[in-house]
């Protein structure tokens, strides 16, 4: 996500590195480094503008401060200028009404149907009661989709394959929604490859008739700047109330993200980054841009961690790695819990610092492949002894998991490791609370 930008933004910083002090003619070339970075990401130039403009007057008018190098300082108030301009604050979705309707409007293929699911299971993980609706009356396939979705994380789906009246179905809905005590009804509805009056005037007509506490618009962020000219037609005529941004895991340049909400003035509420259920994130204007600066993202890994980590789970392992019977059962269940979060070098991203080192290397769920492989090879013996395995069973696992050696080889050798820093912790007694910590 964002990593072009990312890297011509530090390489703007980087010519002021070394320089003592801010004066007009740094600032002016770095402002200038910053703005190209912004426009190549396919930020709106005139968004762009703005932006350097202001960081621009800030830094001039900050050179009193002395503590910080002027490389910092123009980190800082980038940070805080591209927080400003995604919108400050979070803002939440409004889910009051008994039910609540939530119209989710974009165009076809944006990620509406995939983003229905993910919002559903979202709230449903918050303790809340929902149905999602099929309003897509052209493509029968969307009705199926929904419903395996639907199925899938446990939501109920009310569709009606037969009936082309959207309005109808998605009445018929609420009517399901009371009668059986749902809190929360999410609308999908259909989308056009293109934006096209019928549409809008279906879309209109159905906001107009289900009176949404929230409609959000979705946008595929690998649009570029057509996602904007997309979301300004749709909020001429829906006046949505917020914007999620799709496919920030793809190769984006991610610069519809940063114009969109100075464009629209709608903030962006959700980002999602893959096509897994658990892919979806609340937008933080504040945490996304310390991403794009390569500042990490610490608070979203952790409460990504606690999501997806089972507290019984968590508990049965600490036991576990207190009395030093870790095995490479526990080690395949952590992998699994671990890809459970998402796409893994997004994860990964969002550690200070690591942003920068992970640029052009491919890491995906498949780099765990190999690990899975050899350890799904051993018995279940093994898994528990790990001692055990000698050499002719390094080779028979070897084979067995279609991997070298030497490959089996290293994952003993990280896994003693492990063991080995594990059993320290514990002996200085701050095992607990450290491994309290890391749960
Ligand atoms: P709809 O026509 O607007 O309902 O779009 P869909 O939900 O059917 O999504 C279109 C395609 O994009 C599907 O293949 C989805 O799996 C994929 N998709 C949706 N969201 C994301 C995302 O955040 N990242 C990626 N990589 N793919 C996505």
């Amino acid at each position: 996500m964002f990593e072009s930008l990312s890297g011509k933004l530090d390489k703007a910083f980087k010519t002021l590195k070394g320089q003592g002090t801010i004066t007009e003619i740094n600032v002016a070339t770095t402002a200038k480094e910053i703005r190209r970075a912004l426009v190549d990401a396919d930020v709106n130039y005139k968004v762009a503008k703005d932006v350097t403009d202001k960081i621009k007057d800030e830094a001039l008018g900050r050179n009193v401060l002395v503590s910080v190098s002027p490389g910092q300082l123009f980190v800082k108030i980038t940070n805080e200028e591209l927080t400003r301009l995604m919108g400050g604050e979070k803002k939440d979705i409004n889910i009051g009404g008994d039910p609540a309707v939530i119209l989710i409007s974009g165009l076809q293929g944006s990620g509406k149907t995939t983003f229905s699911g993910k919002l559903a299971r979202m709230l449903k993980s918050q303790g809340r009661q929902v149905l999602l609706t099929a309003c897509d009356i052209y493509r029968p396939a969307a009705i199926d989709q929904l419903k395996v979705l639907g199925e899938q994380i446990g939501v109920d789906v009310y569709a009606e394959p037969e009936n082309k009246n959207a309005i109808e179905i998605a009445n018929n809905a609420l009517k399901h929604a009371k009668a059986t005590g749902k809190k929360i009804v999410i609308v999908d509805t259909a989308g056009r490859l293109a934006v096209d009056e019928q549409m809008m005037q279906e879309i209109e007509s159905l906001k107009n008739a289900v009176k949404p506490s929230e409609t959000l618009f979705v946008v595929d962020s690998m649009t570029g700047q057509d996602a904007v000219n997309t979301a300004k037609t749709f909020n001429d005529r829906l006046d949505f109330d917020g914007v999620v941004l799709t496919k920030l895991d793809g190769d984006t340049r991610g610069g519809a993200a940063l114009s969109i909400r100075s464009v629209v003035e709608k903030p962006i509420k959700f980002i999602s980054t893959g096509e897994k259920m658990e892919a979806i994130d609340v937008f933080y204007p504040d945490r996304m841009a310390n991403r794009i600066l390569g500042m990490g993202d610490v608070v979203s890994l952790v409460e990504k961690a606690q999501e997806a980590f089972d507290e019984e789970e968590s508990r049965k392992l600490n036991k576990k790695i207190r009395q030093n019977k870790f095995d490479f059962d526990d080690f395949l269940s952590q992998l699994e819990q671990i890809k459970k979060m998402g796409n893994v070098k997004d994860l990964l991203g969002m550690i200070p610092g690591m942003g920068k080192a992970l640029k052009g290397i491919d890491i995906d769920d498949d780099s765990f492949k190999p690990i899975e492989a050899i350890i799904r090879s051993m018995t279940l013996n093994e898994r528990a002894n790990p001692e055990i395995i000698d050499g002719s069973r390094r080779k028979r696992i070897a084979d067995g998991s279609g991997t070298s050696i030497q490959q089996v080889n290293n994952l003993m050798k990280q896994f003693s490791d492990m063991r080995k820093m594990m059993k320290a912790m514990n002996k200085m007694g701050g095992g607990k609370r450290a491994m309290a910590n890391l749960a």
